[in-house]
Parts: structure tokens; C-alpha cells; sequence
């Protein structure tokens, strides 16, 4: 059964509990990240994941918190000795900061490292980003302060689909990106500009009939938070299950 790996769960300012969020995606045969904080090969240990086995980097925005861990995913893979080229999606912007991140440390000198082939993602909904031998990942833009998007990820034996929002305001794309997931990760920052609260999430997982709700990116603040009231909130608005994500936390679709 795929899975989604909850590598980091927190908001821009991570707590003592949550990192930055961060995700895999995992199938039978491949490995998505998306985003990319932290300290990406080692979660993906911890979680059971050869870090070799990833396929591609999809980066949905290029905020700090969803690109600073590149650098490092980067230098661990050279390491491990890959060769294969890795490919990275994401708005134009955000693989544009992601190329720029590996010329500040000097990355195309290192001997023999692997290619790194990116590829810019039009900002027109239901864009069909990549497909492998697991899934078909489709993305929209969505409400953020910056060119962002939201991804859609079937698993093409099972036909079962997972939804991730990204960072965003309750928005009528990722509706109707998300209509019918199996599984929506939702982010439930706080009702800001360019973010959404608990409660919102609740109503977008509502509104797009999603079987399940995760809430991920927690707390704008670095606090703990009180996951009883996120929860709470969520589920005046949406009749399904609502999960709290925590770190390291797996969630199958
Ligand atoms: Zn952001």
C-alpha cells in the first residue's frame, strides 16, 4: 500500500516536538520528496527509507522552511554514491532558489556528483508533473503569498489518491484538485494571509468529499499547540476522521 511519510510536521518556526514540514511519498518501486528541510536523509532512516530509492524532489513553494534542506540531500547522496540524475519540480521560482541554493555551496564543482535536472511546473491547475512506475502526480496553483502549489498523487495500481495542500488559503483549486481524495494533508498554520486555520482545513477537506483529513504544517508561533482544539475545530467543519500529524508518523492511502 503507498504511504505518505510525515518527515517534519511543523509550521515556518519549528517547535521542540515538529520540524519543518516535509514529506515522502512512497510506492512500491519509488520515492517522492516534497519539500525538502531538515535533515532529509536522516529522517528518511528513521524512517525506514534508503535514502537511494528517491526518485525526485517535487519543492511546492520557495519559502525558506520548504527548500533549506536541499544543500544537504544533495551532498548525502553524492556521498552514498548515486548516479543517477535527480529530478526537481516545482514553480519556477522555487527551482530557480533550489539551483541557487547549490551554487552558493559550490555544488557543480564537486567531483562526479550526480546531475540535477529541474523542471519548472506551469501555474495552471491540474498539471500533470510527473509520472512513475507507482503514481501520476498532478498539481494547481493555490493561495499563498508566493507562486505555490497543491499536489495531487494517484497510485496507479490501486487508484487511490492522496492530497496535499501545501501553504494556502482555502481556495476553489485545490477543491477541485483534491475532489474525492482518499487521503488530504492540509495545512492548518492559522488563519493568516496566505494560510489557513484547523477549522479551514476542515472545510476544504469537507468541501472536496476527502476520506480523511491530516493536519500538517502546526503552529505559527514554535509552541507545541493544543492538538484537542485543532482537532476540535476541524471536525465542526468536516463529518470524516481527523488526524494531528506528528513527526516520523506514516499514513497509508
Ligand atoms: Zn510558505
Amino acid at each position: 500500500m503507498p504511504e505518505v511519510l510525515v518527515l517534519g510536521s511543523g509550521g515556518a518556526l519549528p517547535s521542540a516536538k515538529r520540524d519543518n514540514t516535509y514529506l515522502a511519498v512512497r510506492g512500491e518501486s519509488s520515492v517522492l520528496l516534497i519539500d525538502c528541510a531538515g535533515s532529509p536523509i536522516q529522517r528518511l532512516r528513521q524512517m525506514g527509507v534508503d535514502p537511494t530509492s528517491l526518485r525526485a524532489l517535487i519543492v511546492t513553494h520557495h519559502h525558506p522552511d520548504h527548500i533549506y534542506g536541499v544543500p544537504i540531500l544533495i551532498l548525502g547522496m553524492w556521498l552514498l554514491g548515486r548516479q543517477d540524475d535527480l529530478e526537481v519540480y516545482g514553480p519556477l521560482k522555487a527551482v530557480a532558489s533550489v539551483a541557487s541554493l547549490l551554487e552558493v555551496v559550490d555544488a557543480t564543482d564537486w567531483p562526479a556528483l550526480f546531475g540535477t535536472v529541474f523542471h519548472a511546473i506551469p501555474l495552471i491547475e491540474r498539471t500533470l508533473v510527473l509520472e512513475t512506475e507507482d503514481f501520476r502526480v498532478y498539481s494547481s496553483p493555490v493561495a499563498h503569498m508566493v507562486a505555490c502549489v497543491a499536489l495531487r498523487i494517484e497510485h496507479k495500481a490501486s487508484g487511490a489518491v492522496m492530497v496535499y495542500s501545501s501553504d494556502t488559503e482555502p481556495c476553489d483549486a485545490l477543491v477541485r484538485l483534491g475532489a474525492g481524495a482518499d487521503l488530504l494533508l492540509h495545512e492548518a498554520t492559522g488563519n493568516f494571509q496566505g494560510h489557513s486555520s484547523p477549522r479551514q482545513a476542515g472545510e476544504m477537506a469537507q468541501a472536496m468529499n476527502a476520506k480523511r483529513l491530516v493536519l500538517v504544517h502546526l503552529s505559527n508561533n514554535g509552541a507545541d499547540g493544543d492538538e484537542e482544539l485543532w482537532q476540535r475545530e476541524a471536525r465542526e467543519a468536516y463529518a470524516g476522521p481527523v488526524s494531528i500529524a506528528h513527526d516520523l508518523e506514516r499514513f497509508e492511502f
